[in-house]
């Protein structure tokens, strides 16, 4: 009999940053953050597939080539510089699978993404997308990591990723790796308003670089309100450092998002280092009377909640 090829596919959120405060450069580069990510319903798909007989845990000494496409999405590297690449990378040596370069009688591991999330956002599309890559291999190679071993996994491969593996509602310190979950309460309504053009992490770091360092602000309130369920309160307590250093760069965004607060959003903020400009309502109704005032001035504007969950994982 012959062994099926096995396959699954992780359904994974982006994220906003209901808070960020950035308190500062630290000597390796990296920047040290306190901030409060939510996952809203946009979502990517990562699905992987592996030869049949490829598997964790097998007596022999085992090797597999990663083989990388996705749906054609503008600004998305194809090659090994993919976050997916990355990741299937990192977990197969970890299930101590040699990753090797394609030739006869290699067994693959093939990852396709489809993308709905922005690219270079400020929305971790990318981090989500490595931490359905890390999920979906683990689940069909039988791996058998457990959560908090995939979330050591995803440290390694970017501050976002281990938020990015469970979702929710969540605080990171450090450089946004240290994660842990937080309650909260109901759900929040907002408008996601994105651009076409990209904005790249790096650059918003090094404007914040040149900025005045801001007051040490705390997440207190923003806590209260998500552990509440209070849009109110949230609308008034979002907070983003980053924000000054976005809208240096990019100075039609401190627009959009006075624009949002005239037309009687509760809050709007630039969610991580933009260019997403995101906006919350009271309700769902509100939410999309925001969007449909919104549209002229995005090239995209979706309405959603949050939290969206985690990722999600189906067998094929
Ligand atoms: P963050 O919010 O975590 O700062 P972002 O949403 O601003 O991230 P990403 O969409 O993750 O940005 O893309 C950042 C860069 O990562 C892109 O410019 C792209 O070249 C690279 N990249 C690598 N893999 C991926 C991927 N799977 N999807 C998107 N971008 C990727």
């Amino acid at each position: 009999m012959t062994e099926r090829a096995l396959s699954a596919t992780v359904r994974v959120p982006a994220k906003v940053n209901v808070f960020l405060a950035v308190r500062g450069r630290r000597p390796d580069g990296y920047h040290e953050l306190v901030t409060i990510l939510q996952t809203v319903g946009i979502h990517d798909r990562v699905r992987v597939r592996a030869s049949p007989g490829l598997r964790a845990r097998h007596p022999s000494h085992q090797r597999a080539s990663v083989h990388f496409g996705h749906d054609g999405v503008t600004g998305v590297p194809d090659d090994h510089q993919n976050l997916c690449v990355m990741a299937a990378h990192h977990i197969l040596a970890d299930l101590g699978i040699d990753p090797v370069e394609a030739g006869d009688g290699v067994p693959r591991v093939d990852v396709r993404l489809d993308k709905d999330i922005p690219v270079a956002a400020g929305m971790a599309g990318g981090s989500a997308d490595a931490a359905a890559t890390l999920l979906a291999v683990n689940a069909v190679l039988d791996g058998g990591r457990n959560r908090e071993h995939i979330q050591s996994l995803a440290a390694d491969l970017g501050s976002d990723v281990p938020f990015c593996v469970s979702g929710g509602t969540a605080l990171a310190t450090g450089t946004g790796t240290a994660t842990a979950q937080v309650l909260c309460r109901g759900t929040f309504h907002w408008v996601i308003g994105m651009s076409d053009e990209p904005l790249r992490t790096p650059a918003v770091y090094e404007a914040w670089d040149h900025e005045t360092p801001p007051l040490e602000m705390q997440p207190d309130q923003v806590l209260q309100a998500v552990r509440t369920g209070d849009p109110e309160l949230l609308g008034d307590s979002l907070h983003n450092d980053l924000q000054v250093a976005a809208f240096r760069l990019r100075p039609e965004l401190a627009d959009a998002v006075d624009a949002f607060l005239v037309d009687g959003a509760l809050g709007s903020i630039v969610s991580g280092s933009g260019p997403t400009v995101v906006a919350l309502a009271a309700d769902a109704a509100h939410a999309h009377d925001l969007a449909a005032r919104a549209r002229e001035r995005f090239d995209r504007v979706e309405v959603t909640t949050s939290p969206a969950g985690g990722p999600s994982l189906h067998r094929d």
